[in-house]
């Protein structure tokens, strides 16, 4: 019994003392009284000053320094760091990991992002970023009978309008989902590939989005972007249809002529 009640308290006390060393933090860095780059106060007289063990005070600084918000160096002290964005992508994807219908839900926040970036694109774009947009745009092309290239190129293409956004946060948002959104990606292209007219339909749209960021009409350049995520749903559902189908086909005797249906599809 005796020992239970110690753990429990152990426990109590050790979450007590982390969640006051991440608070003390925070206050400082909001306060301005800490920067990036400066050395906390020595570990006896930190764990003074926030009543808390030594032995706490270090576990919630290893804490820190997982997430990129403190540096521990040893003979130097710990010294205030900037998480980078890539902290925040690897949280993200072991938080969405865990939910079911991950890639649905990250697609929401995607349209989210690229909506709004679309029309920062059109009021602040500047040439660095029709270059790198029409970059883009060209490895569409190039790529477009390739699923994984092209799913990449496509990837890469709505970076680059995100990046156009001109706003810090999104792109540091975007890009924090970007390893899930590159898999929903890879696996979109995968599932409508072989759907009739998807290639010249890719190639179309995208340029259309660009010469819209290009002309800044942000009107044009979000509806087209609805459009955009609207009939890759669509793409999306046909090759659905058409996978059922054919394994429906599959099970039936015929199943040879099927298949060279689906390789002289696959060569159109
Ligand atoms: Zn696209």
């Amino acid at each position: 019994m005796d020992g239970f009640v110690s753990i429990v308290r152990e426990k109590a006390e050790g979450k007590g003392g982390y969640e006051g060393v991440v608070a003390y933090l925070r206050e400082q860095l909001l306060s301005g009284e800490l920067k990036t780059g400066d050395c906390l106060l020595p570990e006896r007289e930190l764990s003074a000053r926030l009543g808390v063990s030594r032995q706490v005070l270090r576990e919630a600084l290893r804490a820190l320094a997982m997430i990129g918000a403190v540096e521990i160096r040893h003979g130097v002290g710990t010294i205030v760091s900037r998480p980078d964005v890539s902290t925040l992508g690897e949280f993200f994807t072991f938080a969405l990991a865990q939910q079911s219908e991950v890639i649905d839900d990250i697609m929401e926040a995607r349209i989210a992002i690229e909506h709004h970036a679309i029309r920062l694109a059109c009021r602040r774009a500047g040439q660095a970023d029709f270059d790198r947009l029409a970059e883009r745009l060209y490895d569409i092309v190039e790529t477009i009978r390739d699923p994984e290239a092209g799913g990449h190129a496509d990837f890469r293409f709505h970076e680059a309008l995100v990046q156009a956004g001109g706003s810090p946060t999104l792109i540091s948002l975007y890009s924090s989902i970007a390893s899930l959104m590159m898999r929903s990606h890879l696996d979109r292209r995968e599932q409508i590939i072989q759907v009739e007219g998807i290639r010249e339909f890719l190639i179309d749209h995208h340029r259309k989005i660009f010469e819209a960021i290009v002309a800044r009409d942000a009107g044009v350049a979000d509806e087209l972007l609805t459009r955009h995520f609207e009939i890759g749903a669509d793409f999306r559902r046909q090759a659905g249809f058409r996978s059922a189908a054919a394994n429906l086909r599959n099970s039936a005797p015929e199943t040879n002529i099927i298949q060279g249906e689906q390789n002289a599809d696959r060569d159109r």
